[in-house]
């Protein structure tokens, strides 16, 4: 998997203080797209083993608390990229004890395959659906246009 950016101290993407990681790949294509460097699955750089322990770690830090991890891009979903977001998603629950995994994808819910709903059995919100500009409303809050909804799966 390739990742664009990754945010250790962000407020921004989801609620509260939290580690935003954006990955490269995207299938969905939305007019408007405010991401679209990261459309391509080859676009950004590795996402090595040594920064996925690096998330893990800034998650634990005391120092600065974070409430979760935000995984966004891209496309987190993307079918390229579902067992490495896996793979760290199951750390987070693993080794991050009371921490909470916000996502982003352009898929909705309905459209998960079976390795897809895996990974969301590990995220607490999910913010589904593509960009559609025509329905784009600055005034929402984590979605850019009012076809995206907000599901939450686990009370936090
Ligand atoms: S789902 Fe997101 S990243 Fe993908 S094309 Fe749409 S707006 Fe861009």
């Amino acid at each position: 998997m390739n990742y664009h950016q990754y945010h250790p101290v962000d407020v921004v993407n989801g609620p509260g203080t939290r580690c935003t990681l954006f990955v490269s790949g995207c299938v969905h294509q939305c007019r408007g797209c405010y991401n679209q460097s990261t459309q391509r699955l080859d676009s950004g750089h590795l996402f090595t083993q040594e920064l996925e322990d690096h998330i893990i770690a800034d998650l634990n830090d005391s120092r600065i608390k974070r409430r979760g991890l935000s995984l966004s891009g891209g496309d987190p979903m993307h079918p390229a990229n579902v067992a490495d977001v896996l793979k760290l998603a199951k750390r987070v629950k693993e080794e991050c004890p009371g921490k909470d995994i916000w996502m982003w994808t352009g898929y909705t819910l309905a459209e998960l395959d079976d390795a897809q709903r895996e990974l969301l059995s590990y995220v607490d919100t999910l913010i589904d659906g593509k960009f559609v500009q025509e329905r784009a409303d600055p005034s929402l809050k984590w979605r850019g246009s009012d076809n995206q909804i907000i599901h939450t799966f686990t009370l936090s």
